[in-house]
């Protein structure tokens, strides 16, 4: 397998660990954690730089009670859930997002699918399916767009992308992925606004794009 080349922003891990990240764009961060051990490094690195931070800070006085309360509440919390684990080639924060279920596809034409996995104010989350070798069409962004490889590959201007690799692509990118030939490429994309195609016929795609 190769090895990961593209990666994740120092910007994007920090507002990942601290909790500041959008839904759709902390569950492609999650998935590239997932499979990237050097990203993995990285983001325990700023988590144990962020814990050294908060152990500065005194401790608040706990009331006399709460601790006995703390454990009362806790026996009776019901079990939690069974943890969703990865699947094939979906790690286990895409599975979460499929709620444990194997991709529902929607056809947009052209071989291209894509289920969208959430869809809201703080943006969109999506699973595309581009058949080997296939453009997709040609848009640019009105905002921030992350794509994680999780099958087969695509490159574009800004270079190849396979398995593991994470597009960050800003809202001056104007682009064209195209599938590589073998496998079908599966991605992973966190979009914060629609995405603008130039083309007519894609414009008509749009709405499904957007749902
Ligand atoms: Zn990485």
């Amino acid at each position: 397998m190769t090895p990961i080349t593209h990666h994740l922003s120092d910007a994007l891990l920090d507002a990942y660990v601290t909790g500041n990240l959008d839904h759709p764009f902390a569950v492609v961060v999650a998935a590239h954690l997932s499979l990237c051990d050097s990203c993995r490094a990285r983001a325990e690195a700023a988590e144990m730089l962020g814990g050294a931070l908060l152990d500065r800070i005194a401790p608040a006085p706990v009331s006399p009670g709460a601790q006995d309360r703390l454990l009362a509440a806790l026996d009776h919390a019901p079990p939690p859930p069974r943890p969703i684990t990865g699947s094939g080639i979906f790690p286990a924060p895409v599975m979460q997002a499929l709620g444990g279920q194997p991709p529902k596809w929607r056809m947009l034409g052209g071989g291209i699918r894509q289920q969208i996995l959430s869809a809201g104010a703080d943006g969109a989350l999506r699973l595309l399916y581009i058949p080997a070798g296939r453009a997709v069409p040609e848009h640019s962004h009105g905002g921030l767009e992350l794509t994680l490889v999780l099958q087969g590959s695509f490159a574009d201007s800004q270079g190849r992308f396979g398995r593991g690799d994470v597009e960050i692509a800003q809202d001056d990118l104007d682009h064209q992925p195209v599938a590589g030939s073998g496998a079908p490429c599966i991605c992973l994309a966190a979009t914060d606004a629609p995405l603008r195609f130039r083309a007519m016929i894609p414009r008509l795609l749009q709405p499904l794009f957007r749902i």
